[in-house]
């Protein structure tokens, strides 16, 4: 890089905003996946204006590429600085900059952890669903640009459902603003969607304005096991077909109600089964009583081996915990873990756990499964032993038949993480080359000396 950009970067935001030794570097060098990748230069800007000016020193520096930094907890290689060059950190950009109460929406910086707004906006009765695991930790500008989601979604939806309109830097250092705080909003094309699960490659986002709605007063949780596994989906199935659809409605294989149990201590977790459903309803007091006592009886129908109800916050914490607990429990399969977070229709997920089944007798390794029945995503854990040569190459070619089964069933190669660096080279099993050169003429459209985060999707 020349150093020149370097002092440039200085004179405009001030050295202390500008951060160059290989010590520093290291922390922006990496994400969530086990890959890494050095940036030259770490730049935290405060504004939209400062980021244009720093688009506009990367065009002038020789096309120097830019790659948007949350938290870096992305399982994709999102916000890996792929070529080198700049790593925009918007740390400190996470103020809340307008509560619009009688519109119902919430603008504020990228920065913001999505933990910070709940608690912000709750306190003042207001509710921001989307929900990724990682919500404790992951930016709101991280989360827009992968549309995350979590448990919610099976009724609230993921992040793109929620954002209203947004202040973005383009590659040619325009300031941009989309969308509006309406509902309705037609006015040529919806670039504020098209952004959302953009993965960082179309511009870097300055101000997001989200819809936000009014806190449920209650909530309460049932954990539901079947032994016969197509019970269990009849169960469920029935349960996403009420008015009053369950607020989450998450699921565990054996291997990973069995792993949870070997680190997870309480009266709660002695589970029995192969298959657990996780349910919540939320709402007014008598409304989560009502849909309680239905999701019950629609449960019972189905023979469950094991039934608990509780609306204590302990014993919701305990539960929660131990759903958060799956993937670190997971390392007694295996020190190595592919993660895949495909989705697949709600209908054909018995399909898919028994082709899971059958990869995993093939290859002779463990393929464990949780994630969010309600809307088709499942975490497929494949399992393996960092020192095998031989298990890694197992383990790919589990991945490529995995992907390819979940887009032969309508599904799609990531319901949550994205394609980043992680999956590009899987595209193709579900587009074709006119689809692919569409999306590359897109970014060109918005980034054309492709600058913004060069090297992910395609
Ligand atoms: C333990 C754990 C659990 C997780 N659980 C979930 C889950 O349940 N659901 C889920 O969806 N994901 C999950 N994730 C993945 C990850 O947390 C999400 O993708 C999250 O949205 C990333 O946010 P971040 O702030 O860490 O972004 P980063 O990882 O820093 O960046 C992600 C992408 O966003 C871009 N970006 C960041 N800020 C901006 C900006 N202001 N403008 C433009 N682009 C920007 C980056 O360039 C990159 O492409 C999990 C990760 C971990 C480690």
């Amino acid at each position: 890089m020349d150093k020149k950009l370097i002092s440039e970067f200085e004179s405009l935001l001030g050295k202390d905003r500008v951060l160059s030794e290989t010590e520093e570097l290291l922390c922006y060098s990496y994400d969530a996946t086990s890959k890494d990748f050095m940036p030259e230069v770490v730049v935290f800007p405060l504004n939209a204006e400062e980021i244009s000016k720093i688009v506009k020193l990367c065009l002038k520096y020789n096309n120097t590429p830019i790659v948007g930094r949350g938290s870096g907890s992305g399982f994709s290689g999102g916000s890996l600085p792929l070529k080198g060059g700049v790593v925009v950190s918007f740390t400190k950009m996470n103020r809340i900059l307008e509560l619009d109460e009688e519109n119902m929406f919430v603008t504020v910086e990228p920065g913001i952890i999505n933990a910070d707004l709940k608690s912000y906006l709750s306190e003042k009765g207001y509710f921001y669903p989307p929900d990724p695991a990682s919500y404790e930790f992951s930016t709101i500008g991280g989360n827009v640009a992968e549309c995350s989601g979590g448990p919610s979604a099976v009724k609230y939806g993921v992040t793109k459902d929620y954002v209203a309109a947004l202040e973005v830097i383009t590659g040619e250092g325009e300031i941009m603003h989309t969308g509006s705080k309406t509902v309705k909003n037609v006015s040529g094309y919806n670039l504020t969607q098209l952004f959302a699960g953009s993965e960082g490659t179309l511009g870097l986002f300055s101000k997001i304005t989200l819809k936000i709605l009014s806190k449920p007063k209650e909530k309460s949780l049932i954990l539901a096991s079947y032994d016969d596994i197509n019970k269990g989906f009849k169960a469920a199935i029935s349960l996403l077909k009420l008015r009053n659809r369950p607020s989450m409605l998450e699921f565990m294989d054996k291997f990973s109600i069995e792993s949870v149990k070997s680190i997870f201590k309480s009266d709660i977790i002695k589970i029995t089964g192969k298959f657990l459903f996780i349910i919540e309803a939320d709402g007014y007091k008598e409304e989560v009583e009502k849909s309680i006592g239905e999701y019950k009886k629609i449960l019972e129908e189905f023979s469950p081996v094991f039934l608990f109800a509780s609306e204590k916050s302990e014993d919701k914490k305990v539960i929660m915990d131990a759903r958060k607990a799956i993937s670190p429990s997971l390392r007694k399969y295996g020190d190595l873990k592919i993660n895949n977070d495909i989705a697949v229709p709600i209908n054909k997920i018995p399909e898919m756990l028994a082709f899971l089944e059958e990869t995993s007798k093939k290859y002779g390794i463990p393929v464990i499964n949780f994630g969010h029945f309600g809307d088709g995503n499942i975490h497929v854990n494949i399992m393996l032993d960092k020192s095998n040569a031989e298990m890694s190459e197992k383990g790919g070619k589990a991945k490529y038949d995995v992907l390819k089964k979940a887009v032969e069933l309508g599904g799609s190669l990531s319901g949550e993480h994205g394609i980043g660096l992680e999956k590009k080279e899987f595209m193709k099993l579900k587009y074709d080359a006119y689809y692919m050169n569409l999306l590359k003429n897109i970014k060109k459209v918005f980034d054309p000396q492709n600058i913004i985060n060069p090297g992910k999707i395609f």
